[in-house]
């Protein structure tokens, strides 16, 4: 299956406002992906329109998060189930700050539905980090029955390596992002252990024009043994 799963709605703050479920959808298959991920900054409210325009379009789709830890370290966090999704919202809602965003500095935080109607604004500031640092946010994670992939590792401000400078080897991750391929061996020459983790390469994409091509892909198995945690 040719992926993409990295994206943000006009939920997120720095997220184009055309960033609509259906809008995002279409792309995707435009594009010729057939499964896709939103992962929104430190919410997952946009989750259920987005699962519901990929499901009438008939894209595969899993629930996703992009959190921000109180080390301002980015990690994203997958869900094949809504009750799981919603268990873990209940979480993340006593873990972010309540600071209302400033929509004329950070832009629009759109609450959609799957006809890419606005309902209104998330108010909290999703730019600001978690009160949770990085091991409870995986801990939270992995309780919701969710896989963990460490966020653009070797580049922004919010990789764990420009954050922490190392990746813990007892961190309970199942995957890695990177942004270009070769990083995939730069990072095992430096963690060997790394070998056992799933690769992911996405585009983080935050306008529709950003959404990845078909190219990056990966099979039924791999995909399995990826929720199975046994790359
Ligand atoms: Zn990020
Ligand atoms: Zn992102």
């Amino acid at each position: 299956m040719d992926y993409d799963l990295h994206i943000h709605s006009a939920l997120s703050p720095c997220g184009d406002d055309e960033m609509r479920p259906t809008n995002i959808v279409r792309m995707a298959l435009l594009n010729g992906l057939s499964l896709i991920s939103v992962t929104d900054h430190n919410s997952v409210s946009n989750q259920q329109a987005m699962a519901q325009a990929a499901k009438t379009y008939g894209i595969a789709y899993w629930y996703g998060v992009e959190l921000q830890t109180k080390e301002e370290v980015h990690v994203l966090g997958y869900f094949r189930n809504e009750a799981d999704v919603e268990g873990f919202d209940t979480w993340l809602r006593t873990v972010r700050d309540t600071t209302v965003n400033r929509i004329d500095h950070f832009g629009n935080q759109y609450l959609l539905d799957e006809n890419d109607e606005v309902l209104g604004q998330e108010t909290d500031s999703l730019i600001l980090s978690l009160s949770a640092g990085l091991n409870e946010c995986v801990a939270q994670i992995k309780k919701a029955h969710g896989n963990v992939v460490l966020a653009h590792v070797m580049d922004r401000k919010n990789g764990i390596l420009r954050q922490l400078a190392f990746i813990p080897k007892n961190l309970n991750f199942d995957g890695i992002e990177i942004t270009q391929t070769d990083q995939r061996e730069t990072l095992i020459a430096s963690y060997p252990w790394l070998s056992k983790k799933t690769f992911f390469l996405n585009s983080d994409a935050h306008r529709l024009i950003d959404i990845h091509d078909a190219g990056q892909t990966m099979s039924e198995e791999e995909i399995e043994a990826f929720w199975r945690n046994e790359p």
